[in-house]
């Protein structure tokens, strides 16, 4: 019998037929809208694989409904979305897909402070509402980005990726996170920092660590009040990394000069949020890895995780590594 699998969105058609072959495929089939809890939880029963995005919240009481589920194969790098300790404490795998969106992402984040510095979306949608009648020394003038600093929360792969990018810029590029990257210091001739050495010093702050309980609104109140007042955050790691409603203050009150933000911390984001009231935000629905090449790469591997932990293999992109020592390798194709 083939084993069980659940995809609870729309996936390549390559992918999906790769799939199929080997495993009894169901698939949430509405529109591109995330499936429904009461689905999630008739589905979670008797499957063997998950195949899920970071809409997908997958929790304990869930998992506790899960008679033979194996392995959680997660759309993204990030899996706040999955209480991974949960699954662990089942047995069941959890896989991410790191690596494959770190430069794209880059881009993103990059092209987001470019954007958010020199008020792109404000001056497009100026002169689309008619409003340009003259050309002026002061008209829309933004921050300059050549010779300035940045400021990387969380060097990892697409800190490292950013701050490459800032090279080409001639910025001076700061770091924080927990640990020490000393080989990166050398190779990217970054400067280590105290967090608030470099929220006083940088000219763009740019968030990249993940979403977990030691970052939960790690950026707040006490961190706007010493940025400088033109001073740039960026965000594209997760919006519950940053108190939001600290950031509209300090955006309204001149403490920051602008944000740019790819993430909130309810997604989608409400029509009515504050945030999206201020002209100094640019803001995105998280398309961080949104190129075609990415996505499609993503679900690749997605399926690569699924049929490696369904095989018996320990997954090239397993999380939760500390299971793989009390399992003994089974496939479930035979
Ligand atoms: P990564 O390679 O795992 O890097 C994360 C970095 O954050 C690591 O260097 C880690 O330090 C550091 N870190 C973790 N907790 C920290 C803390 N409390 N304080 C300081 N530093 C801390 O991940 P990545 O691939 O760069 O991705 C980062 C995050 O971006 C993901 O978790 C995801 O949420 C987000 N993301 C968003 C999008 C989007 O579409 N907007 C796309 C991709 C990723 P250690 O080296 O000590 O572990």
């Amino acid at each position: 019998m083939k084993p069980k699998i659940f995809i609870t969105r729309q996936i390549p058609t390559h992918v999906m037929n790769q799939l199929k072959e080997v495993c009894d495929v169901s698939i949430w089939n509405e529109e591109d809208t995330p499936v429904p809890r009461e689905i999630l939880e008739e589905k979670i029963v008797d499957i063997d694989g998950l195949y899920c995005l970071l809409t997908d919240t997958i929790d304990e009481e869930l998992l506790q409904k899960a008679k033979n589920l194996k392995v959680i194969s997660n759309m993204a790098v990030g899996f706040n979305n999955i209480d991974v300790d949960a699954a662990t404490k089942r047995g069941i795998i959890v896989t991410n897909t790191p690596g494959v969106l770190t430069e794209t992402t880059a881009d993103l984040t990059f092209a987001l402070l470019m954007a958010t510095a020199r008020r792109i979306t404000e001056a497009s949608d100026f002169l689309r509402s008619g409003k340009w009648s003259s050309w002026s020394p002061m008209l829309l003038t933004g921050q300059d980005i050549y010779n300035s600093t940045m400021g990387i929360i969380g060097l990892g792969g697409i800190g490292k990726a950013l701050a490459k990018r800032a090279q080409g810029f001639n910025m001076n590029v700061l770091y924080h996170n927990r640990s020490r990257k000393l080989d990166s210091e050398q190779e990217l001739g970054l400067e280590y920092c105290s967090l608030e050495d470099l929220l006083k010093r940088s000219d763009y702050v740019c968030i990249m660590t993940p979403y977990t309980p030691e970052t939960k609104n790690m950026i707040r109140d006490e961190h706007f009040k010493i940025m400088k007042d033109t001073s740039i955050l960026i965000n594209t790691a997760r919006g519950g990394i940053v108190n939001e409603n600290d950031l509209y203050y300090a955006l309204k009150d001149g403490e920051i000069w602008a944000a740019g933000l790819d993430v909130f911390e309810q997604e989608p984001v409400d029509f009515n949020h504050p945030l999206l009231t201020l002209p100094n935000v640019v803001t995105l629905p998280h398309i961080g890895s949104a190129s075609i090449g990415t996505r499609t790469k993503m679900a690749e591997v997605v399926a690569e995780n699924m049929l490696q932990a369904l095989n018996g293999e320990i997954p090239v992109n397993i999380v939760n590594k500390e299971i793989v020592s009390n399992k003994s390798p089974i496939s479930y194709f035979n």
